[in-house]
């Protein structure tokens, strides 16, 4: 099997090309060339030396997953389906507007995690997505969307809030990072990669070690009862841990806050208790809230707040003094939005069968 060269990033790529006998500086030529200028043909690195190149098209590819669907929403928001093999597909969404492109990043083809009011956790786990599958949805995007009139990346942003748990692939969801930090890739400044995650906290501890980079948690529940439930890895860390957790990172972060992700959902989590009660839980955690409308999925069982309550909910957080943003619907006629990035999983932990079983 060829090496995919995608899946490297500069580390990775210098000690590869040591073995082949290879300077350091021709990992950096190559890198450039695959990332910043999209090229995948060894014979168009034209600053190689031909034996390189000649060697290169022999043992190596520069092979992105395969596209197997685009789509375009009147809002400007974009999708790509990008197939995972055995009948898998991962979305990847970008969403424009005023000042920045921002693109949303899949890391896990299906989610173990089984948060309750999210449609990829719903279906099942099946694998984490492999570097070149991760790095090569911000390198079909750029592709695809090319550069602006002055030659800028249109893409100035990623959230990995994409299909699955970034902390729970954390190997090459680091070495993607790397990549989309890297001046000879993408070089996107460390405050504007955000990783989104539903709280694993070893995890959090070594990415403030790795990779500090901006970090948002879904908190989605301002106390354990509830959290247990609907974001059922609050079992295993729990709020106070979580928290500790966030103070931690932030000593090494590139913002100097966390971004708490709180989806509503009517009758469940939007009470002014739940808003008194999140005002307490985050008092020692410099953070600002991000309120996300629920975006129901078929057989969801739950419904987004009401506006008034959504409202409600921000003002009680604002008269506190944190800043709230409350998260635009993109996309909804492409269903891009938020936690509907469905794909395709096939659920290898069989999760949709152990559920009727129990039934
Ligand atoms: N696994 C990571 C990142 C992916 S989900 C995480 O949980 O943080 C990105 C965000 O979308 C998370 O805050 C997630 O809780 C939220 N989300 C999931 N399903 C949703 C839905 N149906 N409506 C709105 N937000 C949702
Ligand atoms: Fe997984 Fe995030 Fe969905 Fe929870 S919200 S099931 S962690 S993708």
């Amino acid at each position: 099997m060829p090496i995919n060269l995608l899946d490297y990033d500069l580390p990775g790529l210098t000690s590869y090309f040591a073995e082949l006998g290879e300077k350091p500086f021709r990992a950096k030529q190559v890198l450039r060339w695959i990332h910043h200028f999209g090229i995948s043909d060894f014979e168009q690195m034209s600053d190689l030396a031909k034996s390189l190149r000649d060697k290169l098209t022999q043992i190596a590819t520069v092979t992105p997953p395969q596209m197997m669907a685009e789509q375009a929403s009147s809002d400007g928001t974009r999708k790509w389906l990008l197939d995972a093999g055995s009948m898998n597909g991962v979305e990847t969404v970008f969403i424009p507007d005023d000042t920045r492109g921002t693109l949303c990043v899949s890391s896990q083809v299906g989610c173990a995690l089984e948060c309750t009011f999210c449609s990829t956790g719903r279906q099942g786990f099946n694998r984490n997505l492999s570097v070149a599958e991760i790095i090569g949805q911000l390198w079909w995007a750029n592709r695809a969307l090319g550069r602006d009139p002055k030659g800028d990346r249109i893409i100035t942003n990623v959230v990995m809030m994409g299909m699955g748990e970034p902390l729970a692939n954390y190997a090459n969801v680091v070495t993607a990072l790397n990549l989309m930090l890297d001046d000879n890739a993408y070089g996107l400044s460390r405050r504007r990669v955000t990783v989104s995650t539903s709280g694993l906290v070893p995890a959090m501890d070594r990415l403030r070690e790795d990779c500090p980079v901006a970090l948002a948690v879904s908190l989605h529940a301002p106390n354990d009862t509830l959290r247990d439930e609907i974001v059922p890895i609050n079992r295993k860390y729990p709020l106070d841990e979580l928290m500790a957790a966030c103070q931690r990172y932030l000593e090494k972060a590139p913002r100097d806050f966390v971004t708490f992700e709180y989806v509503m959902l009517d009758g469940i989590n939007d009470q002014p208790e739940h808003a008194r009660q999140l005002l307490a839980l985050v008092r020692d955690v410099p953070c600002k809230f991000n309120l996300i409308p629920f975006n129901p999925f078929p057989n969801s069982g739950y419904r987004c707040s009401r506006p008034e309550t959504i409202r409600r909910f921000r003002d009680t957080l604002m008269q506190a003094g944190h800043v709230v943003t409350v998260r635009k619907t993109r996309g909804e006629d492409i269903d891009a939005a938020c936690g509907q990035l469905a794909g395709q999983v096939q659920d290898k932990t069989k999760r949709t069968l152990r559920h009727i079983e129990v039934i």
